[in-house]
């Protein structure tokens, strides 16, 4: 039909393939908590972000049947049409209760909340200022608002504030957007550092907490860490980790959501969430209130786990095992798997050059002796291992994750 279409593809292919680039698709089962079925395989998997093990459990899987057989399968429309069925409003409540916001917005995923929220607030003349280890959807956001985009250096608030002392005063409004919890590094923004240096340039601090809602501060995310205590007025984040289902959201003061509502291209012109994946958040945050304790569970496992290492004490339930080269990772996943452990390797573009890794992420279900076994796995046959090289020393590249 057109050869020149299906030639510019293969080429693109073949070039990836070349560098260990490649992405496929591997189908995969998930069994329980942490189980999972890959390739006829059973494995305990540590990369799934569903950190709380909700996806599995059964008073939400029930809450989403109820919701479904009530409201349907799809809400039909977009919100501002007839898609806002009655359970947006109970979730939106929810989610502002636990932020400490005085509003919510819940759009149809974390990705869309990003391309979204970023180019309501921010346009042509405006400056957004992005921690190059952001997850994609952020620059994505920063890129749709046709204004400046400065990349400042991961959690450098002294190179941020160089950015603003030179930029800030040659437009009218400035963002600053960040990861609260690094998705790929596992480590936390500096949120009250963050927060003096918005206040001292006024710029507008929005955090994205995709890794941090139920797992750090008490379940109520990155926000509440690192003395950020209601000092982040945009906080937005997903329901697709640790709340376990599907779906983005955005707490903010009264009048930013209204706005967003009203603005907000990616809320507008979607079609609102299905019913079940709304009544299942609504049943994942009111379990996350009620048991702190059982919200602390995978830190505590990650914590474990970089003990028996001998790494930095993990921070957040990701914890990466930077080996450089994307072959090397590549074989020691394989190594793993073959173990009966899924580790999914990340490699560039996702993490930058040379800074290709084991991605381990930890769920309250894991036990103690398969976190033990993994950890002197990987110790002995894969940071000892005699091929083992160091990562190679290249600079990170600026929007890693682009
Ligand atoms: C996963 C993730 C997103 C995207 O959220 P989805 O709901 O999966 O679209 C956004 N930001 C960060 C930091 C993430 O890790």
């Amino acid at each position: 039909m057109s050869a020149s279409l299906d030639e510019f593809a293969s080429q693109k292919l073949a070039a990836l393939k070349q560098r260990n680039l490649l992405r496929t698709l591997i189908e995969t089962e998930r069994l329980g908590p942490v189980e999972v079925r890959r390739g006829g395989k059973r494995l305990i998997s540590f990369s799934c972000n569903d950190y709380l093990n909700l996806s599995q459990h059964q008073a939400i899987k029930a809450a989403a049947v109820e919701a479904t057989q009530k409201y349907g399968v799809g809400s039909g429309a977009s919100r501002l049409v007839t898609g806002n069925h009655p359970l947006f409003a109970e979730l939106e409540a929810k989610l502002a209760a636990l932020k400490g916001a005085e509003a919510a917005c819940v759009f149809g995923s974390g990705y869309l909340a990003n391309t979204g929220i970023v180019p309501a607030l921010a346009g042509a003349d405006d400056m957004v200022a992005v921690d190059e280890l952001s997850h994609a959807c952020i620059f994505a956001g920063a890129r749709l608002t046709g204004g400046a985009l400065h990349v400042f250096r991961h959690n450098d608030t002294g190179h941020l504030g160089e950015i603003l002392a030179a930029h800030r005063n040659d437009h009218p409004r400035a963002l600053i957007v960040t990861d609260g919890v690094f998705s790929m590094d596992g480590d936390l923004a500096p949120i009250g550092e963050l927060a003096d240096i918005a206040q001292e340039h006024d710029a507008w601090l929005m955090i994205d907490d995709a890794h941090g809602i139920g797992v750090v501060g008490g379940g109520r995310g990155s926000s509440y860490v690192n003395s950020g205590q209601g000092r982040v007025p945009l906080q937005m984040g997903t329901l697709s980790k640790a709340v376990g289902g599907y779906g983005g959201y955005l707490c903010a003061s009264r009048a930013v959501i209204d706005l967003i509502r009203t603005r907000c291209r990616t809320f507008i012109y979607s079609t609102g969430l299905p019913p079940a994946s709304v009544a299942a958040a609504i049943a994942a945050i009111d379990l996350i209130e009620a048991d702190p304790d059982y919200a602390a569970l995978p830190l505590k496992k990650a914590k474990a786990f970089t003990e028996a290492l001998g790494l930095p004490e993990a921070v957040s339930p990701i914890v990466p095992i930077v080996l450089g080269d994307s072959e090397r990772t590549l074989r020691a996943a394989r190594l793993l798997e073959d173990e009966g452990f899924l580790v999914v390797a990340i490699r560039p573009p996702t993490v930058p050059d040379g800074t290709a890794r084991l991605r381990v992420t930890f769920s309250a279900a894991h036990g103690d002796d398969d976190i033990e076994r993994l950890a002197g796995i990987i110790r002995a046959r894969i940071l000892e291992a005699p091929d083992a090289e160091a990562p190679d020393a290249e600079a990170p590249d600026a929007e890693a994750s682009a």
